[in-house]
């Protein structure tokens, strides 16, 4: 991994000191403890569990909750950027954080009783409880809203039945937050301990894409929650889909750190590679790559400190997030390609990181809303007409 990076337009200078310390100390960690195994566990289908207790050490989970739960209360924008390094490195490190923080204790902290958030956000930010969130199913995933797994109320618990698909940390997961409707078209969302009786999970196996990230289903057959498991009830999935804001948020960050890392391999190998008795750097077309790729990161290091600053005002609304998400992953995306055959026959191994960042970024596409389906959320909110 690269220790320089790539900041044409000074963004460093919109950052405060404490954005700046969050930002290279995780760059420093994800390179001492990520960049010297991440090949391996990607080649052979696993995440580096090891890394958890140190990574929640670092302040990897929670840290923008008070500190009475396990946080520090930095900011939206050092959140941002510690999903950007900690994606540079891949995104299997940066979906476990961001899992654990944007969707597992954000909906705890957000809609929890006293007794859940002190019974397990303290928890989830010191890594000893493992957290997932199930909203897609196998037959719902562009639209969660018509989930089939179904609760039903009685006097003193609920009764879950059916499955939720693609889960990042199912397997591994000690706890799931979880949403389900009822016969009534009423939407809850639970907090399921992995010893509920009637909840199992299992493992995706032979994924080809987020090959370090343990992905899995959530089955639900008569499973019991407590009553004081409820995190959340409403007639509208309104709520449901905001929850995702936060996770949005830290892929646009994440699309960017692999955006940054894809331009200094590229830039790097070719002021190195000779080709024509020169430097391949020195040719024209490769030129326009880099040009390309330099660009549209300092406009989306752009777009991302502004969105970060609207969270941390607490303006920023579903669409925004919805743009920067689709946006930074479009171009992450392109920049991969560009930089993969920039290093030419190498680009394809596991000696770069640039082929495994591009896999990956097949999930970023899809997942958290796909590129089609942010980009009707942009479409409704500017003509006020919907095309879903
Ligand atoms: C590795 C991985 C990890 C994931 N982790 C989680 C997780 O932790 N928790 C969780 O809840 N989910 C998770 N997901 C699920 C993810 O959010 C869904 O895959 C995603 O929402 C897309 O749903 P789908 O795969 O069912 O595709 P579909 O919804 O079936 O879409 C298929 C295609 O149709 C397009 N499409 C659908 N509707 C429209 C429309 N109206 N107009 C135009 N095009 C349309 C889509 O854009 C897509 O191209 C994960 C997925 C992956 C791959």
């Amino acid at each position: 991994m690269n220790t320089k990076s790539a900041d044409y337009y000074n963004v460093d200078l919109l950052f405060n000191q404490e954005n700046k310390l969050v930002r290279d100390s995780v760059r420093d960690w994800v390179k001492d403890n990520v960049s010297p195994v991440i090949e391996e566990c990607n080649l052979n289908g696993y995440f580096p569990k090891n890394l958890i207790k140190n990574l929640a050490e670092i302040g990897g989970f929670g840290g923008i909750f008070p500190e009475e739960y396990g946080g520090a209360s930095i900011d939206f924008i050092s959140y941002g950027l510690m999903m950007q390094e900690l994606e540079r490195g891949d995104s299997s490190v940066r979906v476990f954080a961001s899992i654990q923080t944007s969707l597992v204790m954000n909906t705890i902290f957000k809609h929890g009783s006293k007794s859940l958030k002190k019974e397990y956000l303290k928890k989830l930010s010191e890594g000893t409880l493992i957290g997932s969130f199930g909203m897609s199913e196998p037959n719902h995933g562009s639209d969660p809203s018509s989930m089939n797994t179904i609760y039903e109320e009685f006097d003193d618990y609920y009764l879950v039945n059916g499955s939720k698909m693609w889960i990042g940390n199912a397997p591994i997961c000690d706890i799931a937050i979880v949403w389900a409707r009822s016969k009534n078209n009423s939407y809850a969302c639970f907090l399921v301990d992995r010893e509920t009786p009637g909840f199992s999970t299992s493992k995706i196996e032979r994924k080809l894409s987020f090959r370090a990230s343990e992905t899995g289903e959530l089955i639900f057959h008569d499973a019991r929650i407590p009553k004081k498991h409820l995190l959340f009830e409403s007639n509208s999935f309104k709520t449901g889909l905001e929850s995702l804001n936060l996770d949005r948020y830290a892929v646009a960050w994440g699309a960017l750190g692999i955006a940054m890392e894809c331009y200094e391999v590229a830039l790097n190998y070719s002021n190195e590679r000779i080709q024509f008795e020169k430097k391949i750097a020195s040719n024209q077309l490769i030129q326009k790559k880099l040009v390309y790729m330099v660009t549209e990161i300092t406009k989306c290091q752009l777009l991302t400190w502004r969105l970060g600053k609207l969270m941390n005002d607490g303006l920023a609304t579903f669409e925004q997030i919805s743009m920067a998400k689709r946006n930074n992953v479009d171009v992450a995306y392109k920049i991969a390609r560009h930089s993969r055959q920039i290093l030419g026959g190498m680009g394809i191994t596991a000696e770069y990181s640039v082929m495994r960042h591009l896999i990956n970024l097949e999930t970023l596409i899809t997942y958290q809303g796909t590129d089609e389906i942010h980009t009707l959320i942009t479409g409704r909110d500017i003509t006020g007409v919907s095309a879903f």
